[in-house]
């Protein structure tokens, strides 16, 4: 079976206000996630399509009724930080921890929700990260690049010694499923100007199409099974033009002559169907 995981994070104001960019203009772009989510929303309704949302514990408050909605509609939530911090930026295993199980209660909390998926923000994992969600009880990640195609369980560290040698712990008990920038919204569409660097992004979604509609042709021809896992923001897929690109990249993937062996899945969904597979 080949799964495919649409999955959403919903950043809102958070990184922003991480990044101490907050003035009047970036908590706006941040707002429009909130429109953006029931735009995906309504398409995914449309379409009966399971998706998965990370949602960071600021977004969770300041948006409830739009994460209520979210749950409503029968879509998983899984926890993103609470103020999008990224993990390797964090000073010590202690904040990470607290930061993490902040996440949890204020979902918990809020929703009576019990998260068990976890992707970091901006994707850049501490030496720490793994321990800290196995300890926390979660039963997935999905914010590392070992693999494309197939979920796999990630060592418990990577540390790097004096003289470059990499020395990697064993494997956790956490199901990992592989990301990648290349199947990003993000860095393809956004244009941010951050105090040192401009990124760029505004590509055209033609561009973007040709990309993710071939990644998805590569896994169903060559591998007898897999994932395929597209990341992306509210605030930036939830524009029009990249609504009718995720729209036709729907459609791709339903009329492809591999649909009956093609499932649009959850993360968690996908997640229960390996666990017993990868030992
Ligand atoms: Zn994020």
């Amino acid at each position: 079976m080949y799964f495919v995981c649409l999955t959403f994070d919903f950043d809102a104001y958070s990184p922003w206000i991480y990044r101490k960019m907050h003035d009047y203009s970036n908590l706006s772009r941040g707002e429009f996630a909130d429109v953006g989510v029931k735009r995906i929303i309504d398409l995914l309704k449309k379409e009966s399509i399971p998706a998965t949302f990370f949602i960071p514990g600021h977004t969770a408050e300041h948006f409830q009724e739009t994460v209520s909605l979210i749950i409503d509609e029968g879509h998983e939530i899984a926890n993103h930080g609470y103020m999008h911090e990224p993990p390797n930026e964090l000073k010590s295993r202690e904040e990470e921890f607290i930061i993490i199980k902040k996440g949890i209660e204020t979902i918990q909390r809020l929703f009576n929700v019990r998260t068990v998926g976890y992707r970091s923000p901006s994707w850049n994992l501490s030496k720490n990260t793994i321990e800290i969600l196995e300890n926390l009880g979660f039963i997935y990640d999905s914010s590392l690049m070992s693999n494309d195609y197939l979920p796999y369980r990630p060592p418990k560290y990577i540390i790097i010694d004096n003289e470059g040698r990499v020395n990697k712990g064993p494997k956790s008990n956490i199901i990992e499923l592989p990301v990648s920038w290349s199947l990003d919204d993000y860095p393809h569409f956004e244009y941010v100007r951050y105090p040192n660097f401009i990124q760029q992004g505004l590509r055209s979604v033609s561009e973007v199409f040709e990309n993710w509609s071939l990644d998805f042709e590569y896994l169903v021809r060559n591998l007898k099974e897999g994932i395929f896992v597209i990341t992306m923001h509210p605030e930036v897929i939830g524009r029009g033009h990249r609504m009718i690109l995720l729209q036709k990249l729907i459609n791709f993937i339903k009329f492809h002559e591999k649909r009956k062996e093609t499932e649009f899945s959850s993360m968690i969904d996908v997640v229960n169907h390996y666990r017993d597979k990868l030992l």
